[in-house]
């Protein structure tokens, strides 16, 4: 699963991304990649990981991944083909979800696209461009159902009034994804491929001097976010980069001497995690313990489909603990004797933090 940095120039795209990719390089054990200079694979942040190392005794910690993509570039105008234009666009295609960055810094120094700082406009700016892109794409697939549709097609006629109601909606400057739509038209709208139906979290970038400071922009970006449903985040990427290049105890004593708490970076890759749907199922064992990957709502057999396609097709039962029942407990043997490890089906549907054993033929 992929998720795309964006945002005009000079707000912190960059700083955010090398942070998050850093952070991730030096956690230990955590694998981490940079496969193109702009793509870094993070781990995501998972406590329960660690304390199931410390019960198995185990040699190996793998844990979930997402990979982070800086897309630089977006101006205004892109969409009509300024600046990288159309490539950059292509790569928001493939993303799954956008972090876009809003400045919420005053720094002189550092200038501004549009002159002054004002992250409401910022935002404005980077929606109107996809938004311009979507209703590219939404005109060129009318031209192509319009065919079907005079041939009497029903499917089609349905499709065409979606998009009717879809145009009219970007038209009117506002993304897909605050769109109200019923399940059927959200399959069909997925099909379309739209950049504004994508996921977004904010990212109110501030000043060094600002943090744990009432701050008028990250307030108005907080605002902005909540009413299209979604989240902000507030993070000082200049920070936070800083912090990436000190040591696990320097970086300890910074960021207390900052008012820091916790990581603000752990936030936006946990959060990119869950807008994503997704949700993390445990193995445990002396070899390695790790967690899974799938979306909510992922049946057992396909749960264990994700570790071999044999755990799928020869899917008997799974042998299931709620982390925290394991923890309470001290060990499986001990969450067995209390009746807590319990056997599932086919139909089980998989929460977050299952500990699981598969039980299979081959
Ligand atoms: P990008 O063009 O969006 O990728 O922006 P960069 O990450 O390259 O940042 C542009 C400039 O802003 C650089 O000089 C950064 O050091 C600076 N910058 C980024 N974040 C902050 C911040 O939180 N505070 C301050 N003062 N400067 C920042």
């Amino acid at each position: 699963m992929k998720l795309g940095v964006v945002g005009l120039p000079n707000v912190g795209k960059s700083t955010l991304f090398n942070a998050i990719t850093e952070a991730g390089a030096e956690a230990a054990n955590y694998p981490f990649c940079t496969i193109e200079p702009n793509v870094g694979v993070v781990a995501v942040p998972d406590y329960r990981l660690t304390n199931l190392e410390k019960m198995y005794n185990s040699k190996k910690v793998v844990p979930a991944v997402l990979e982070f993509v800086d897309i630089a570039g977006l101006i205004k105008g892109a969409s009509k083909g300024a600046g990288r234009g159309n490539s950059f666009l292509s790569y928001i295609r493939e993303v799954d979800a956008i972090v876009h960055v809003v400045r919420c810094f005053d720094d002189e120094g550092i200038i501004h696209v549009d002159g002054s700082v004002n992250p409401i406009r910022d935002i404005d700016t980077i929606n109107i461009e996809l938004i311009m892109a979507d209703i590219d794409s939404v005109k060129k697939r009318m031209d192509k159902t319009e065919k079907t549709v005079k041939s009497g097609d029903k499917k089609a006629i349905e499709e065409m009034e979606l998009l009717k109601k879809i145009n009219a909606f970007l038209e009117a400057g506002k993304c897909i994804r605050t769109m109200k739509l019923t399940a059927e038209e959200k399959q069909l709208t997925d099909s379309f491929f739209l950049l504004t139906s994508k996921p977004v979290i904010y990212c109110a970038n501030i000043s060094e001097t600002q943090i744990n400071k009432e701050n008028k922009y990250v307030e108005a970006v907080k605002k902005f976010a909540e009413e299209e449903g979604g989240r902000a985040i507030e993070v000082c990427a200049k920070i936070e980069e800083e912090l990436t290049k000190l040591d696990k105890a320097e970086r300890a004593d910074f960021a207390k001497e900052l008012g820091l708490q916790g990581s603000s970076l752990d936030l936006v890759i946990t959060a990119g995690y869950s807008l994503l749907g997704l949700i993390s199922y445990l193995t445990a064992g002396e070899k390695e313990v790790r967690a899974w990957t799938i979306t909510k709502g992922k049946k057992a057999p396909q749960a264990a489909g994700k570790i071999h396609t044999d755990f799928e097709k020869g899917f008997i039962r799974a042998e299931i603990v709620n982390y925290d029942d394991l923890m309470a407990a001290g060990s499986m043997a001990g969450a067995k004797e209390k009746g807590k490890v319990r056997l599932e089906g086919k139909e089980y549907i998989m929460q977050d933090g299952d500990v699981v054993i598969f039980r299979f033929n081959v």
